[in-house]
């Protein structure tokens, strides 16, 4: 199981491929990734191996500059196409590595609020709560840390909104995740040696930590919303 992201120029759909197979080595069961495509969220996933999921971009590529991928490891529903992040809603696409323990509280919560799910996993609550807040005018950045503040378990997640080609939000709980600092771009990660090829220069997060990033840089902060540092480490893994 494993978290990519990237929020730069061109096309990232391949990328994200490329990125997910460098986690393979974590196990997975299904892969699936999601583009802003003149700022529309498209999504692209496959049960089992990348080579499914890198066949259907192949054959029906997905565009666009900011984007976010994940191998899963099922723990909430079974490993289908249906049940493969990302998961997304109009309005915003999530990944998340871990499990959110309060999901089936917080389902019946969002259902009261006709929400409809689509799987049987424990991640498509943060989509909706995320969605559930913009629908109630918060901006994005504001609606995904009012959902984080309700998640109880381990988690990484990484979220895209609509009509953003330039924001990522995530937050790291339990489960690793790291910052990637390119030329004019910027990626997340589960580790570092997904992001090999694309820069060594990587910022580790530490549990609690939250991030909003954008292709010039990324702000990390804690649950109160103060500004954190992290150190940048140069990686010496090799690409
Ligand atoms: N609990 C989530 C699911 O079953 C995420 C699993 C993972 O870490 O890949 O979909």
């Amino acid at each position: 199981c494993g978290i990519i992201g990237i929020v730069g120029k061109g096309d990232v759909a391949q990328r994200l491929v490329d990125g997910l197979r460098r986690l393979e080595y974590r196990g997975y069961d299904s892969a699936g990734i999601a583009t802003l495509d003149n700022g529309k969220i498209e999504r692209l996933r496959a049960e089992g191996k990348l080579i499914n999921l890198d066949e259907r971009l192949k054959k029906a590529p997905v565009r666009g500059p900011i984007g976010i991928g994940h191998t899963r490891w099922a723990t909430h529903g079974g490993p289908t196409e249906r049940n493969a992040h990302p998961h997304a809603t109009e309005r915003v696409a999530v990944v998340h590595n871990g499990i959110i323990e309060n999901y089936a509280a917080l389902k019946a919560e969002l259902e009261q609020h006709q929400c409809r799910f689509e799987t049987e996993t424990d991640t498509e609550v943060v989509a909706h709560l995320v969605d559930h807040h913009l629908k109630q005018g918060m901006d994005p950045i504001t609606a995904a840390n009012a959902a984080f503040d309700r998640l109880e378990g381990a988690y990484a997640l990484a979220v895209i909104f609509a009509n953003e080609n330039n924001l990522m939000v995530g937050v790291r709980q339990g489960t690793p995740l790291a910052v990637g600092y390119g030329d004019g771009e910027m990626y997340v990660a589960s580790d570092s040696y997904a992001l090999a090829p694309l820069t060594k220069k990587i910022c580790f997060l530490e549990d609690g930590d939250r991030i909003r990033v954008n292709a010039g840089g990324v702000t990390i902060y804690n649950r109160d919303g103060k500004e954190l540092s992290r150190p940048i480490r140069i990686t010496a893994q090799s690409g």
